[in-house]
């Protein structure tokens, strides 16, 4: 293997999936739903696929995708954007990889929030970057400002920001944001955006970094279909922002998969033009879950710290006994038939992520009280 390679492995969801299904185990590990998007929006697919859109379609996306993007953007932030400025990429994780290899140099710096989604350091890796993490801290896992001004070095490149924040649930405020983009303007960053769980809220909305002054111009906000319309298995995803910013993802796009999913990208069109009410009934089925999910866990001595987004639940399970997440993780399916994932894998610094266990809440209810009541 190229060294590019090197200390890669494989993703800790695929790893934690397969424990689950070689132990029987309920799976509430990777983040995946087991219930699908809205019905009209998998007929589209069928029709589509009927309908012959079954060739290659346009390398930066089908013209319905990129439109329905479009007003999405303008109807949910006041965003307006032309076609030249949203490309439609193989899930959100293309447009991460698009976006780290067609704007990063070899030796050049990316600020990331830790703990991090995994595919960012591999991504990083293989552009030749070099991460400089920017740790949210339990409790409440905010973003401290001073430690983000004080990771920018002459060699930064871009700050990779993830809002609503998988793992922690983090939705970071216009506060938060406004000190993002202050760094930015003022050290002239670029800022990748990762906003796959933009919907899926439960207190406050997300806000776009692009919608704040000064800042469309140099962000480039990556989502996908996955999260809003639980189709994690489609891989539709897109990046959108200035041109110069959306090229380079293309640049990388044309080579690594040149274009995606046809019939997919039609359907994903109609969730985002006709279906705004299955994402709101999504956040709203999501944030009782979620409830259910950390009394459970809290009524079982782990310390839980609830999330404002996404539909990810961090503990702490040193309360329970244990030092290390990765253990727990381990000896879980075979004494309670659950799996669960061990956050220690998104830090590099161990000693903030050693004791820290994520649980996905994106699950029937009856499959998340089966797993409570394995765990009781
Ligand atoms: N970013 C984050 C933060 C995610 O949680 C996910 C979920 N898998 C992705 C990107 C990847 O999205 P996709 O499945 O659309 O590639
Ligand atoms: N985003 C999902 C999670 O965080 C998993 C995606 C994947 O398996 N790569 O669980």
């Amino acid at each position: 293997e190229a060294h590019r390679l090197d200390g890669i492995g494989t993703t800790i969801f695929a790893e934690m999936s397969a424990l689950a299904v070689r132990t029987g185990s309920v799976n509430l590990g990777q983040g995946f739903p087991d219930e699908d998007g809205p019905s009209a929006m998998l007929e589209a697919a069928v029709e589509a696929l009927r309908g012959g859109r079954n060739q290659y379609p346009p390398g930066h996306g089908t013209p319905e995708l990129l439109d329905a993007v479009i007003a999405h953007q303008q109807r949910h932030y006041g965003l307006t954007l032309d076609r030249h400025q949203v490309v439609a990429t193989t899930g959100a994780t293309e447009a991460i990889a698009g976006a780290l290899l067609g704007l990063v140099d070899p030796g050049d710096e990316v600020v990331v929030l830790e703990p991090y989604y995994d595919s960012y350091v591999a991504m990083i890796q293989m552009a030749g970057g070099v991460r400089r993490p920017v740790t949210l801290r339990a409790p409440d896992f905010r973003l401290d400002l001073d430690e983000l001004a004080a990771a920018i070095t002459p060699r930064t490149r871009l700050i990779l920001l993830n809002t609503p924040h998988n793992p922690t649930g983090t939705v970071l405020t216009r506060a938060e944001l406004e000190g993002v983009a202050a760094v930015a303007i003022e050290h002239d960053l670029i800022v990748v955006t990762d906003e796959v769980y933009e919907h899926l809220t439960f207190e406050e909305p997300h806000v776009p970094l692009a919608t704040l002054p000064g800042m469309f111009e140099r962000t480039l906000t990556i989502s996908s279909a996955g999260k809003t319309f639980s189709v994690t298995g489609w891989k539709v995803g897109w990046a959108s922002g200035p041109e110069h910013l959306v090229a380079a993802v293309e640049g990388v796009k044309n080579w690594l998969s040149y274009s995606s999913g046809a019939p997919l990208q039609p359907a994903v069109a109609v969730g985002l033009n006709e279906h705004d009410a299955f994402h709101v009934a999504l956040a709203a089925d999501l944030r009782a879950k979620r409830d259910v999910l950390c009394d459970g866990l809290a009524d079982l001595g782990l310390t839980v710290h609830r999330p404002a987004g996404t539909y990810f639940v961090t503990t702490d399970v040193s309360s329970y006994g244990f030092a290390d997440g990765r253990a727990f993780c381990a000896a879980l399916p075979e004494k309670a038939g659950v799996v669960a994932i061990p956050s220690q894998v998104f830090y590099d610094d161990l000693d903030e992520g050693r004791h820290l266990v994520r649980w996905a809440f994106c699950k029937r209810l009856e499959v998340i009280e089966e797993g409570l009541g394995r765990l009781r």
